[in-house]
């Protein structure tokens, strides 16, 4: 489903992302780890065509990402194809990024109407459907500031569901969260990969990522350093790097 092969990614002279390569089977759960700086959010945004890759190959679900190639030479993708590949990736951020003054069922119906072409009664549908599923079919006429930050989160889960993607990108979805929210929001994630879903999840939850990643993967300095079932790297890490960034972190 997500296929980068050396992905490149700079901000001016800066170089954030040196040449990510890394496979994310459809069906396939993958945990991102790695120190602050080290171009996990980044990779996440190129993914999600919020940034635009340098050089390599980004492919989501067989289609290369921001560029058309046309005459074996690639080209800038139309800002209108971008969305549309947009469109079939869900992103969840750290910050909830709800609109304030729109309630939890405004926030959901929101990009299925304006984007989707649904009507307001079918995005009404299946947005109480969803909030059902992340536990909040109560909470529909709530503002976001009416919330904790667990419920803001799991309405950002539902909203990000509205649009039937094909992948879901999560980064910190938990980092913001008091503790005793945490365990909420994981289980919506962890009943979403149970059911199938395509997921890349930025995470230090290692708990989650033991139990519920089919790979887990380490990234430093713009690459990755190393990948593979999660408890294997957990409890056997063979990069040095892996070793120091998890005896930090355990
Ligand atoms: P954290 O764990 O702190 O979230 P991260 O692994 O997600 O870190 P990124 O946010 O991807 O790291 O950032 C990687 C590097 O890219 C950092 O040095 C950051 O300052 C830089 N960077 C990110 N976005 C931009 C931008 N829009 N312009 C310039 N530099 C940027
Ligand atoms: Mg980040």
């Amino acid at each position: 489903m997500v296929s980068a092969d050396r992905v490149c990614k700079n901000f001016g002279a800066l170089q954030v992302l040196t040449g990510v390569t890394l496979d994310v089977q459809r069906g396939e759960v993958a945990c991102l780890i790695g120190p602050s700086g080290s171009g996990k959010s980044t990779f996440l945004r190129c993914v999600n065509h919020l940034e635009k890759v340098n050089a390599g190959r980004l492919l989501v679900d067989g289609d290369l990402i921001g560029y058309r190639e046309r005459d074996g030479k690639l080209h800038e993708m139309s800002p209108r194809d971008a969305a549309r590949q947009r469109r079939d990736i869900g992103m969840v951020f750290q910050h909830f990024n709800l609109f304030p003054h729109r309630t939890a069922l405004e926030n959901i119906i929101e990009a299925p109407v304006l984007v989707g072409g649904k009507s307001k009664e079918q995005a009404t549908e299946r947005a109480l459907d969803l909030l059902s599923q992340v536990g909040l079919r109560a909470k529909a006429d709530a503002y976001p500031a009416q919330l904790s930050g667990g419920q803001q989160q799991r309405v950002a889960i539902a909203r990000a569901l509205s649009m039937d993607p094909k992948l879901m990108l999560f980064d910190e979805p938990t980092s913001a969260l008091d503790p005793e929210l945490v365990g909420d929001v994981l289980a919506v994630m962890r009943t979403l990969a149970s059911e199938g879903m395509t997921m890349v999840v930025v995470t230090h939850e290692m708990g989650f990522a033991r139990e519920v990643a089919d790979q887990l993967v380490f990234m430093d300095g713009g690459v990755v350093v190393e990948k593979g079932d999660p408890r294997e790297v957990l409890s056997n890490p063979q990069e040095s790097r892996t070793q120091e960034f998890l005896s930090k972190l355990l």
